[in-house]
């Protein structure tokens, strides 16, 4: 395949690996060029590699045929190439970026030392070797703080708690996954945590990291208080990663702007996953990515006129939509925590909220519907209902209006 009908993907996390191997089954070699040394794995599962429970290899992810290690420094859009950091120039005929996320790093005095990287001990946790990082660092008693009290904050703090270190995590909102939960599920995760002995804060903000001789000794809080810390993991969220993007002149507002056909501003760049923003939203999920990149690999195909080992040929009605991403967070272990969040959890006045707790269990179900539509849900500790709650979610189907069926979707374990 000559470099003007080359497909090459930027990205060898889960939407770049899903398209690659994906383009492979229909016909249409692809180039994936990636940054990261170890091989392509599934980020979503890091925090049971730092909890112990997987070896980095359980999470390995089948590589595609044709992969790269190179980290992509500039893209000539005129002549469609991209230039790597060891010099290499490749040709193009359709650019992807699946550039994922940078985490996001919060304005802490002293966070950085003088030559601009994070001081020993203070890790963000993104990537394969800032979990491998942690994890050499980790020992029974170390002192830890996890900043930040989202999906993935409350990840590492169980995981590091499992790993016998002592925990803290400082959450500057007033309570825990505020983003995806309502104020009851936020308490039964801060109860799960606690009951592991991670202390947490919550409407606390870190403001100093302290270091002695280059390495972490203590974090300080805007109120003056001050805890001895040897670790601290920065979970703050991710911001797309679209420099490469700007720096080439395409349209990107949060993330790469891209149509329906995963197209960004220049008609042979296309954008999927973490990195891309699609009808004003960036999704920074797995499903979301994945759905991204099948799409774009059936017109991408359909473009080719590829026949693939399974004699298709790609679709080239497929469009992407959105994705009506449920939120799944599951803290396996012997003291499991399972939960499911979508939609609106918290109620706007007017709406029906159904509700069932079970406190001796710790389990809580509650859905939020609007109009006679399920609007939202949360659930935790007991999951069999969530296949049957999401496909009512994400079908939009009016409810039967006796209220019956409601309390049914609720109850019926058999549904999911
Ligand atoms: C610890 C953790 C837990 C998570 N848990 C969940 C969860 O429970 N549920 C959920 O839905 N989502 C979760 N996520 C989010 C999920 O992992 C992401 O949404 C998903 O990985 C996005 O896939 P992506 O391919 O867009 O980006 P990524 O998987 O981040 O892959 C992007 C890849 O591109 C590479 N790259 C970037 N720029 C270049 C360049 N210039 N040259 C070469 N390579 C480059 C990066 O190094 C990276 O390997 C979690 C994330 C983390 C970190």
């Amino acid at each position: 395949m000559t470099s003007n009908t080359r497909v090459v993907v930027i990205g060898a996390g889960l939407a770049g690996v899903r398209l690659a191997r994906r383009l492979g089954e229909l016909g249409v070699p692809a180039l994936c060029v990636g940054e990261e040394e170890h091989r392509p794995y599934n980020r979503v599962l890091l925090a049971e590699v730092l909890a112990g429970r997987y070896s980095p290899e359980v999470i390995a992810l089948p590589a595609p045929a044709g992969l790269v290690r190179a980290r992509v420094t500039g893209i000539d859009r005129a002549a469609r190439a991209v230039t790597c950091a060891d010099g290499t120039r490749i040709g193009y005929g359709t650019l992807v970026l699946a550039t994922g996320s940078n985490p996001v790093l919060p304005p802490l005095r002293g966070l950085f030392t003088p030559d601009r990287v994070l001081p020993e001990g203070v890790h963000a946790f993104r990537t394969m070797d800032d979990c491998l990082g942690l994890s050499k660092a980790v020992r029974p008693g170390v002192r830890a703080v996890v900043i930040g009290g989202g999906l993935l904050g409350v990840s590492a703090a169980r995981a590091l708690a499992r790993r016998g270190a002592q925990v803290v995590l400082a959450q500057q909102s007033e309570r825990l996954m505020e983003r995806h939960l309502d104020p009851d599920a936020s308490r039964l995760v801060r109860e799960h945590l606690t009951g592991l002995g991670v202390e947490v804060h919550t409407e606390c903000r870190v403001r100093d990291v302290r270091c002695v001789g280059g390495a972490v000794r203590s974090v300080e809080m805007a109120d003056g208080y001050a805890l001895d810390a040897d670790l601290v993991v920065l979970a703050c969220g991710v911001r797309p990663r679209a420099g490469l993007a700007k720096e080439a002149g395409l349209a990107v507002h949060k993330g790469v702007l891209v149509d329906d056909e995963l197209r960004t501003s220049d008609p042979h760049i296309r954008a999927v996953g973490d990195c891309a923003q699609h009808d004003g939203t960036v999704y920074g999920l797995a499903a979301p990515a994945l759905e991204q990149a099948d799409v774009l690999a059936e017109l991408l195909a359909a473009e080719a006129g590829g026949s693939g080992v399974l004699g298709q040929a790609g679709d080239a009605s497929a469009r992407y939509r959105g994705t009506r991403a449920l939120t799944r967070l599951t803290l396996a272990g012997q003291d499991c925590l399972d939960l499911a969040a979508f939609g609106e959890t918290v109620p706007r006045p007017g709406d029906d909220v159904v509700r069932l707790a079970d406190s001796t269990r710790g389990t809580y179900r509650k859905v939020v519907v609007r109009d006679d539509r399920l609007v939202g849900g949360v659930l935790v500790g007991e999951l069999g209902t969530v296949g049957a709650l999401a496909r009512a979610w994400e079908g939009a189907e009016p409810l039967p209006s006796d209220g019956g069926p409601l309390l049914h979707l609720l109850t019926n374990d058999g549904g999911s």
